[in-house]
């Protein structure tokens, strides 16, 4: 991969120091430098069960189901309205929608490691917390192995810091090969705290990956790098999240991926359904209307009055992969979220064949 320094770097610095740099341009894809204040959101802010780090704004990958994509909206009007952004960068932005712009417009955090080192500091109330058991995930919303990173290697930053704090709980979250680069801090972390590394994995059809997720790495090489994770001693595996209703739902190759997975050595496969809000459907409809119409009713009809699917769909998953790994010999169960929402709902015994059960 070859970035383009751009000579917008110096130009923006002298017409206001105030203004946030290009770094780079990759095709069609911008990379701004920014410098956060905080780069360790809070599980009470943020109002999930955990703490989360994500080293860029936006991500590359541009899988057509993210749910991230409504977070890179508010940075943009935010940037705008704070006047940071350079003339080029903003009226490009502006001229694409915003769930594009998540995609083409990537915020680089720059000095992640040190305001990290910062909030870490020994003896300090976050420091504290998170040694007493809870757990740092990093990629929750965008992925911290994009393409960006072979270059920034603001990740490795980030890593670097917490090898120096024993006695943590973090998870990693990645569709990237990119992730074996860092072995040697991860097992240097590994040493003295709990670390996994969770390889989002949806399906093994490469053209049908390619088709879902364009510009991610290939089923093989996220299969390569569990492998290797493996064989260094990490504790890693598959997070198949989202499983796609009519499109990767069907029971041969989830069954397919978890043999593998499990062959690989995973140590655990986890699994949830599509959940698909208001941004994200922008993305996803005309998608599913142009790659799969016969499923596009089916979609708005699921979709129309709630982000994710039924009770019934989800637990009837569940079941099925309870079954697959047991069946493989390896952990597994529902995804974080989706275990959080299923609450009280009936668990079906039986395997939703597809469109069965997915629009009820
Ligand atoms: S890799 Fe994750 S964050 Fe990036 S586009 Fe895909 S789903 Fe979104």
């Amino acid at each position: 991969m070859t970035f383009v320094q751009t000579p917008l770097f110096s130009d923006a610095y002298e017409r206001s120091s105030r203004q946030l740099p290009v770094l780079g341009e990759q095709r069609d894809i911008a990379y701004v430098g920014t410098r956060a204040k905080n780069v360790l959101n809070d599980p009470q802010v943020t109002k999930m069960g955990f703490w989360s780090i994500n080293p860029y704004i936006g991500c590359a990958f541009g899988c057509t189901y993210c749910y991230a994509r409504y977070t890179h909206r508010y940075v943009m009007e935010r940037s705008v309205t704070a006047d940071v952004l350079t003339e080029d960068v903003r009226q490009s932005a502006a001229a694409m929608p915003p769930w594009l712009a998540f995609e083409r417009r990537i915020f680089v955090k720059q000095n992640a490691a040190e305001v990290l080192a910062r909030t870490l500091r020994h003896g300090s109330d976050k420091h504290l917390r998170l040694i007493q058991g809870e757990t740092i995930l990093i990629g929750t919303a965008t992925d911290p192995y994009q393409p960006a990173e072979r270059r920034y290697r603001v990740t490795r930053g980030i890593l670097e810091v917490l090898a120096e704090h024993p006695g943590m709980d973090i998870v990693i979250i990645s569709k990237s090969p990119l992730v074996t680069r860092d072995v040697d801090v991860l097992r240097r972390i590994a040493r003295h705290s709990s670390l996994s590394v969770h390889l989002s994995l949806i399906t093994l059809d490469r053209a049908l990956a390619r088709r879902i997720e364009p510009r991610a790495p290939t089923p093989e090489a996220r299969l390569r790098a569990l492998a290797r994770l493996r064989e260094s001693g990490i504790d890693a595996g598959i997070n198949c999240m989202p499983v796609l209703p009519g499109i990767t739902d069907d029971p041969r190759g989830l069954e397919a991926l978890v043999k593998r997975a499990s062959e690989l050595g995973a140590t655990f496969v986890s699994v949830s359904s599509l959940r698909l809000r208001k941004t994200a459907q922008q993305r996803y409809f005309p998608f599913i209307e142009r790659e799969f119409p016969h499923l596009a009713a089916h979609y708005r009809k699921a979709y129309a009055t709630t982000w994710h699917l039924s009770d019934r769909y989800r637990a009837s998953l569940g079941t099925f992969f309870d079954k697959l790994c047991r069946k493989y010999g390896v952990e597994g169960g529902m995804g974080r979220s989706d275990a959080e929402e299923e609450g009280e709902a009936e668990r079906e015994t039986r395997l939703p064949a597809q469109l069965g059960l997915w629009g009820e």
